[in-house]
């Protein structure tokens, strides 16, 4: 299992290399918007996908070969990362060894009821749990959810984290057009919200290939109309990637492509500003790549994303 990918382009976070601990595509839910493609394997169960020593070498060796890796280490995989059994024990070996690199751990919130769960995040500096739901007829729609999970304990679970955790609390909302973007769900959404007093609430939406074709993204105006629902809360509005200016190495690039977009999909100009080398080499290794029927291109939004040929 190769657990260390990218950098890639993050819309919040600048270059984030990730880390990948679940197996390919585990998760509690199935969202109709998720970048990874269907949930093949709905599970609320935890496992040990990878020895934690096989991560921590392989985070080495990367490192090793490129000291200006990234921004931060980032929790996200096509699936949810708190089903990794072992968490706890890999943050603290990773804060360990890289304490000046931020660690972010993205989550769908599902599995903080559980007590070792949110043990488990106590160590990252920051935890991004998302909530895009309270009401159950909602939460199955958009989150398409294992049937064990309901919207109550997950908020509750949220609450329980945050009362113990002293690094920065970010709640993500996707919301998607004509799901859960109508006044009564944004209401019920804000006052859980609230409830958790996050450090700041991202506001999101679908900005790239979708697993279920017909979830849509809101409009800048709508995003602005839904912030006003969180009132004086810290809300952030997603933007977009802001590449910072760097020096990477050219090895690999056609390698390092396919890893990038096999976990999101990728326009031209993210790639090239994540792997920090120029658009025309980007150009030149992803059409090299296409035509040998490795990669394929899809209009989404306005923009054309590569992505990898299913
Ligand atoms: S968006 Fe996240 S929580 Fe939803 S199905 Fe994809 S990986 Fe799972």
């Amino acid at each position: 299992m190769k657990c260390i990918f990218g950098p890639v382009p993050s819309r919040r976070f600048g270059r984030s290399l990730g880390i990948d601990v679940i197996a390919a595509k585990t998760c509690s839910f199935d969202c109709i918007y998720c970048e990874s493609g269907p949930t093949t394997c709905l599970s609320i169960t935890r496992q040990n996908f990878v020895d934690c020593g096989e991560v921590l070498a392989e985070l080495k060796a990367f490192t090793r070969a490129d000291p200006n890796f990234a921004d931060v280490l980032t929790f996200s995989s096509g699936g949810e990362p708190t089903l990794y059994e072992p968490m706890g024990e890999l943050i603290t070996a990773i804060k360990k060894d890289y304490p000046h690199i931020p660690l972010i751990v993205l989550t769908n919130g599902s599995l903080l009821w559980k007590p070792e769960v949110r043990r488990g995040l106590l160590k990252a500096d920051r935890v991004v749990p998302s909530l895009d739901a309270v009401t159950a007829e909602v939460f199955r729609k958009i989150n398409r959810p294992h049937p064990f999970l309901e919207p109550e304990q997950i908020v509750e679970g949220i609450r329980a984290f945050r009362k113990d955790y002293k690094g920065r609390l970010h709640i993500e909302v996707l919301l998607v057009e004509g799901v859960n973007d109508g006044p009564e769900e944004l209401c019920a959404i804000a006052r859980a919200v609230e409830s958790m007093t996050p450090d700041t609430v991202e506001l999101n939406t679908v900005v790239r290939p979708p697993a279920h074709a017909g979830a849509k993204g809101l409009s800048d105006e709508a995003m602005a109309r839904a912030a006003a629902f969180f009132g004086s809360m810290n809300v952030e509005i997603i933007g977009t990637f802001q590449a910072h200016e760097q020096e990477s190495s050219e090895e690999n690039i056609d390698q390092r492509i396919i890893d990038t977009v096999e976990r999101r999909p990728c326009t031209e100009e993210e790639l090239a500003a994540s792997l920090g080398v120029s658009a025309e080499r980007v150009r030149r290794e992803s059409a090299k790549l296409q035509e040998q029927g490795r990669l394929t291109r899809l209009s989404f939004g306005g923009k054309t994303f590569i992505r990898p040929v299913e």
